[in-house]
């Protein structure tokens, strides 16, 4: 029998405030431990919280990168929850009214159509601390500087029919969020967190089957072994005539495969009465919506448009924010935006590939690859040399006017020097300038190649081209 999944995302994300949610403390991640702290982040008795204007902002700012309709009036709910990273025994959520709902993901599917994946809703919460477990120690210790970080959560409708749906929904979650400058979503300081609802049914069913929660995926890698874990998993269970149990579980990484953590829990909720209700007006959501940075679809539009780029490229380009300020940095100072476009997808994004790489990391600049361009249309370079340049570039950081000068790179245009390598060239293969004068002009690519590999690849192809025709058809 063929099943189809049916998979719902919860995604966590970490606001960029200067301060956190409830408090005046500092928001910045750090690597030291109960370095921000007061008070109220530690749930002390008889502490007030105080709502971060900057917060619901933030998460406005996010609900409409993200198509949201958002509520004039929602409201702070406890999420009861006993455990040591949660010094009050409650999170500050919103459950009965959350902020925004209604909103929607593009995603494109198998078949090459664009679907939109619901986004059920988003609701504003305080992060919780970390436990921090050290091998063969008999304690656990605790740090609370993440303790009342300001965090969204992202519900999506359980919309999501695959894995590779479920990547590409994150990803362009990831990369709204990011130009609605909200959130970095490092995956790796924890400040993205993914929990994935999945089940499968017989094909055709409109039932859903028993869902399965994984929690606390770390990254979108991880997400999509667990979503084809689960997958073959469940199958197997309803093929040999079982059921599927309602659980949460957990990915192991070593042992690559999910495994139980706890039985199903209903949460408990209590209303927050510490804290007014948030009472948004229409204006402010206005305002709001009209300070939002450049979205990911409208550089695209703009990139068509001002740039003449392909759909193909701009789509590319702008699907990181990083990668498109660098793109956008390099346009301004060479001013031939489809080079560029072409530099950058195939031997930026090529060596990012090979180097595991992210954009992030290139240490050269976007005027120093401008420099660079602007060198092969004077011809002191060639073209296939600029490649050994920029990999170059791309490994030190050096300016590609010293990287020339060292390597001495220079492209070979003087007349007479590539006039005496081609006769060379012709000397040596008396059977190319046969078949050349038989009418084989392929057999003139060969010499030139000859000449580009007696050079090192510094001669000037067209010159060498131009020299070895006149010199053959003499
Ligand atoms: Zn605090």
């Amino acid at each position: 029998m063929n099943y189809e999944t049916v998979i719902g995302l919860e995604v966590h994300v970490e606001l960029l405030t200067k301060s956190k949610m409830f408090c005046g403390c500092n928001n910045e991640f750090s690597t030291e431990s109960n370095k921000h702290c007061c008070p109220v982040c530690l749930g002390m008795p008889g502490a007030l919280p105080v709502l971060n204007k900057g917060v619901v902002e933030y998460a406005v700012k996010a609900s409409l990168a993200l198509n949201c309709e958002v509520a004039e009036f929602s409201k702070f709910d406890r999420k009861i929850y006993f455990y040591p990273d949660m010094p009050s025994a409650y999170q500050i959520s919103q459950y009965e009214i959350p902020l925004a709902r209604n909103g929607h993901i593009d995603v494109e599917t198998a078949d090459g159509h664009i679907r939109p994946i619901g986004v059920h809703t988003l609701h504003m919460e305080e992060d919780a601390g970390k436990l921090i477990h050290e091998e063969g120690k008999p304690y656990s210790q605790v740090d609370l500087d993440r303790a009342g970080v300001p965090l969204v959560e992202i519900v999506s409708e359980p919309d999501i029919r695959s894995a590779d749906e479920a990547s590409q929904y994150l990803n362009n979650l990831k990369t709204l969020l990011q130009y609605a400058e909200v959130s970095d979503c490092k995956m790796e300081e924890g400040s993205l967190r993914c929990d994935l609802n999945i089940s499968i049914r017989p094909e055709g069913s409109s039932e859903f089957g028993t869902k399965v929660e994984v929690k606390n995926l770390g990254s979108f890698r991880v997400v999509r072994r667990a979503i084809e874990y689960e997958e073959k998993r469940q199958k197997e269970i309803l093929e040999s005539g079982g059921k599927v149990v309602q659980e949460t579980r957990r990915w192991d990484e070593q042992r690559g495969k999910t495994v139980h953590m706890r039985g199903k829990v209903d949460n408990r909720y209590s209303p927050e009465y510490n804290l007014p209700p948030v009472i948004l007006t229409q204006e402010w959501i206005e305002e709001i919506r009209q300070s939002l940075p450049e979205l990911p679809h409208q550089r695209k539009k703009r990139y068509i448009e001002q740039f003449g780029l392909p759909s193909y490229d701009a789509e590319v380009i702008t699907s990181s924010k990083e990668l498109s300020n660098f793109y956008e940095e390099c346009v301004e100072h060479y001013h031939d935006p489809k080079t560029v476009s072409n530099w950058v997808m195939v031997e930026l994004m090529g060596l990012l590939n090979e180097t595991g790489k992210e954009i992030e990391d290139v240490i050269f600049k976007p005027k120093q690859l401008a420099n660079m361009l602007s060198m092969i249309d004077k011809g002191t370079i060639s073209g296939k040399i600029a490649k050994d340049v920029f990999k170059e570039m791309f490994d030190t950081g050096k300016d590609p006017d010293d990287i020339v000068k060292e390597k001495g790179l220079i492209q070979i245009s003087d007349e007479q020097e590539l006039e005496e390598i081609a006769r060379d060239a012709i000397q040596q293969n008396p059977q190319s300038v046969e078949d050349y004068k038989n009418g084989k002009k392929k057999a003139l690519g060969f010499l030139v190649g000859q000449v580009m590999k007696a050079t090192k690849g510094k001669a000037n192809p067209q010159m060498a081209n131009k020299i070895l025709k006149d010199l053959l058809d003499k």
